[in-house]
């Protein structure tokens, strides 16, 4: 979907935009007044993870669930581990840090790099962030990626890259296409407005 066709979270109003106006999330570097949509900034990325912030809308996140997306291959270990009942934990570590479930709905449904399958993010580009590559067999169909809620967080800040990992599975909304959030999204904005 057209980002600006898509309900807004009032904590992304804030971001700083793009030329077309497109929000920039908190993690995104920035070259000159050009937003590097396609990478993770380091500094930015140890900041949102040592202060619990959205990687996203950049404000604190309150204790408990935390939101992420995440791709097609993820989304099937996800996927099997729940069908199969068991716990899935996130050994892989990933380069992406959580962030509220509006501003992931809304990311999921606006981010070329988060809503395109097969979309990677890295540290520059000629870094894919391969850390998140997982291998699975006879992969779940029917999903090119989630809006996963998780228990917790652990992350490691290293000389070059903020690792984040994932632990406890609470919430798994599979998607073929993630403009299929737009209903969830609309009632996340509607339960944060108090109506
Ligand atoms: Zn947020």
């Amino acid at each position: 979907m057209r980002f600006d066709t898509v309900p807004m979270p009032p904590a992304v109003h804030g971001r700083p935009r793009d030329t077309r106006g497109y929000p920039v999330p908190a993690i995104t570097p920035w070259e000159g007044d050009a937003p590097q949509f396609a990478l993770t900034d380091y500094g930015r990325s140890a900041e949102c993870a040592r202060m619990r912030l959205c990687s996203v809308c950049n404000t604190v996140m309150p204790r408990g669930t935390v939101w992420r997306v995440v791709g097609a291959a993820e989304s099937a270990a996800i996927g099997e581990a729940l069908a199969a009942g068991r716990p899935y934990r996130n050994l892989a570590p990933t380069l992406e840090g959580p962030g509220h479930r509006a501003c992931m709905l809304y990311a999921s449904m606006v981010c070329p790099y988060l809503a395109r399958p097969n979309a990677r993010r890295g540290l520059s580009a000629d870094q894919p962030d391969e850390l998140t590559g997982h291998v699975v067999r006879g992969a779940v169909r029917g999903a090119t990626g989630a809006v996963v809620g998780f228990g917790d967080y652990e992350y490691a800040v290293t000389e070059s890259r903020v690792l984040f990992r994932f632990l406890d599975v609470v919430e798994f909304l599979p998607h073929d296409d993630a403009d299929e959030h737009l209903a969830q999204l609309r009632a996340e904005l509607d339960r944060l407005a108090g109506n």
